[in-house]
């Protein structure tokens, strides 16, 4: 069934919080592989942490009271690319993730 058809106009997700939409995506979670990794040394020395607000999954975060050390939350990866892009200190390694593993979408 379409969204219009559902009763959801195609322009009500813009207005979702960022939580309601990565619900609506399905990911198959590899802890013993995760495919992004930081480079710490590099973070703490790093000026703008673009990772932190480029990410539209939040998968980047600044540890609370440990400025300059970054968490991944790998996990909720939607494997767009960006922040390979957007790091320009080299301070990610990003790979894709173990067949079967990774982001699922959900169309419908
Ligand atoms: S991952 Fe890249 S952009 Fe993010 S803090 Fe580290 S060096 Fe900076
Ligand atoms: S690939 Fe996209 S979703 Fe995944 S961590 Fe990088 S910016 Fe975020």
């Amino acid at each position: 069934m379409s969204k219009e058809h559902s009763g959801q106009k195609p322009w009500e997700g813009l207005q979702m919080p960022l939580e309601e939409k990565l619900y609506r995506v399905r990911y198959e979670v590899d802890p013993d592989h995760p495919h992004i990794k930081v480079n710490q040394e590099i973070c703490s020395r790093c000026g703008d942490r673009v990772c932190t607000f480029i990410c539209p999954a939040g998968v980047y975060v600044e540890s609370p009271g440990q400025p300059g050390h970054i968490q991944v939350r790998h996990e909720n990866c939607l494997e767009c690319g960006t922040c390979r892009v957007a790091c320009t200190c080299e301070g990610i390694t990003w790979d894709y993730p173990n067949g079967g593993m990774g982001v699922r979408y959900r169309f419908g």
